[in-house]
């Protein structure tokens, strides 16, 4: 163990609760963490018995909480999904769960039984005695399994899994250490507006209500928002997720994602007589609308968005010869018949200083070119880009929830990075979090794309509680009160 963590202080406390008690008070009187001679944190490391059926020897059990033998709740620890998701990362089979603690070795099944059904994990012998309530610093929990209710300590049989837990209890020892070094107390400042627009939210109840009035199963052409979870939830609940209308069979129901279709999708509908339901956000549908207005009028039409992209796959679709461009040198390839009659629209989720760069060059090139009416990137775009960028350059870390396939996540970190925040992640949700990033971060700040549920922001800041207490601050730029009726199919 020492060996793994060469920079962290190692206390051996020996085992069972005397000599546990003893260690804890050694550790306590060596200072007051304030002082810096005191511990900032405390990993705990060691052995233990699996109490559940069909824990494998040298699994990790992370501790969630910390067990007396009479089932009291000693500590809750907050640490653990930070510390799973590294034991994970660096491929160690790990398991999230109570850990109690008993005066004497457990080796019998009986025994094993009762302490399982106090909804423990793994039995020790140290750790509830080494933490007291109000146990003053972060503390992390790992006991490795040696002996489980199939393969009693007596027998020989625990050989192999006690060697093997002692090689899995080595390897756990560098994110322990990772975790001390990121330990400490933080500023947490919550970008606001973040998380569902209300597209978003639109878009999700019109599944949901499609649920509810059709029947499972309801079948969704992509994604219906760009959110992992989200679809993963709604296709719990009797959502089918499908790429092209092939994949929908006759007569079913199908519903529109809050990106839009091509009118060649909506033509293909009708001509197969599926039930449809239109999701698109009324803020894409109004870019659709601007193009066809364009094209009527003679208009070469130019989309500024990103190649791939659900909602510019939707809107390429409108009309004839519309082009699309990301960046300004795309501008020079353009293909342009008549200079004078040109137009451009974007997609909803751009960053404004990445189309203005485009609108820039159009202009060179096109003096003439026009553009849409207001403004097509959204009110929640704008608003979500506003927040993290008011609030960035205070930031030693930003860290973004939302998809990889999240444009307007992807924006959030481009904004943020731009703004002055030392860094800036995007994650999926909180297992995507790295202990060595929060290593000299005192301020980090946290917001979510329009497609993230609030939940899996509130887990990142619990995952960044469990290195330290933290002092959230909400940072809100604007007060959002957007609400669009549902689709009348669902109304
Ligand atoms: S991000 Fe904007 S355009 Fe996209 S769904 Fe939300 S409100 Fe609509």
């Amino acid at each position: 163990m020492a060996k793994g963590a060469p920079t962290a202080r190692v206390v051996r406390t020996g085992a069972g609760p005397v000599r546990a008690r003893r260690a804890a008070q050694a550790l306590l009187s060596s200072g007051p963490v304030c002082s810096g001679t005191g511990p900032a944190a405390l990993a705990v490391a060691g052995l233990a018995g699996g109490l559940r059926e069909g824990l494998a020897p040298g699994t990790v059990v992370v501790a969630d909480q910390v067990l007396g033998a009479d089932g009291t709740v000693v500590a809750m620890i907050e640490s653990a999904p930070m510390v799973a998701s590294e034991l994970r990362r660096r491929g160690l089979p790990v398991t999230i769960g109570a850990v109690v603690s008993t005066q004497d070795l457990v080796t019998s099944g009986a025994r094993r039984a009762e302490l399982a059904g106090l909804g423990a994990v793994a039995v020790d012998c140290e750790t509830a005695y080494l933490l007291s309530p109000g146990w003053p610093v972060p503390t992390a929990v790992v006991r490795v399994v040696v002996d489980t209710p199939e393969r009693e300590l007596r027998s020989f049989a625990t050989i192999p899994g006690g060697i093997k837990a002692l090689r899995n209890l080595r390897a756990a020892a560098p994110v322990l250490e990772d975790w001390g070094r990121s330990a400490g107390a933080r500023r947490v400042m919550l970008a606001g507006p973040r998380s569902f627009c209300a597209g978003v939210e639109r878009a999700i109840a019109t599944v949901e209500k499609a649920l509810e009035r059709f029947q499972a199963p309801v079948y969704v052409r992509r994604q219906i928002v760009h959110n992992r979870h989200v679809v993963r939830d709604l296709e719990a609940r009797g959502a089918v997720f499908v790429q092209e209308l092939d994949q929908v069979p006759d007569g079913a129901t199908v519903v529109y994602s809050a990106h839009g279709v091509a009118p060649a999708v909506r033509s293909e509908a009708a001509e197969r007589g599926l039930r449809v339901v239109d999701a698109t956000c009324p803020l894409v549908n109004k870019v659709h609308h601007e193009v066809r207005r364009f094209a009527e009028h003679g208009f070469q039409v130019v989309l500024i968005g990103h190649a791939g992209h659900d909602e510019t796959e939707g809107t390429l679709g409108e009309a004839e010869g519309i082009q699309l461009v990301s960046t300004p040198s795309d501008v020079d390839r353009l293909d342009i018949r008549d200079p004078s009659k040109v137009a451009y629209i974007t997609q909803t989720t751009l960053s404004p200083s990445d189309v203005a760069a485009v609108v820039a060059r159009l202009s060179e090139r096109y003096p003439e070119v026009v553009g849409p009416h207001s403004a097509d990137i959204c009110y929640a775009t704008q608003n979500r880009q506003d927040a993290v960028s008011a609030m960035a350059a205070e930031c030693d870390l930003v860290i973004v929830v939302g998809s990889s396939n999240s444009s307007n996540a992807a924006r959030l970190v481009e904004v943020s990075e731009r703004a002055g925040a030392r860094r800036a992640v995007l994650v999926e949700d909180h297992s995507g979090l790295r202990l060595s990033w929060f290593h000299r971060a005192s301020t980090v700040g946290v917001t979510a794309a329009a497609s993230t549920p609030p939940r899996l922001v509130d887990e990142v800041v619990a995952a960044v509680r469990g290195m330290g207490p933290v002092a959230i601050e909400e940072r809100t730029v604007a007060a959002e009160n957007v609400s669009f009726p549902l689709p009348v199919e669902v109304r």
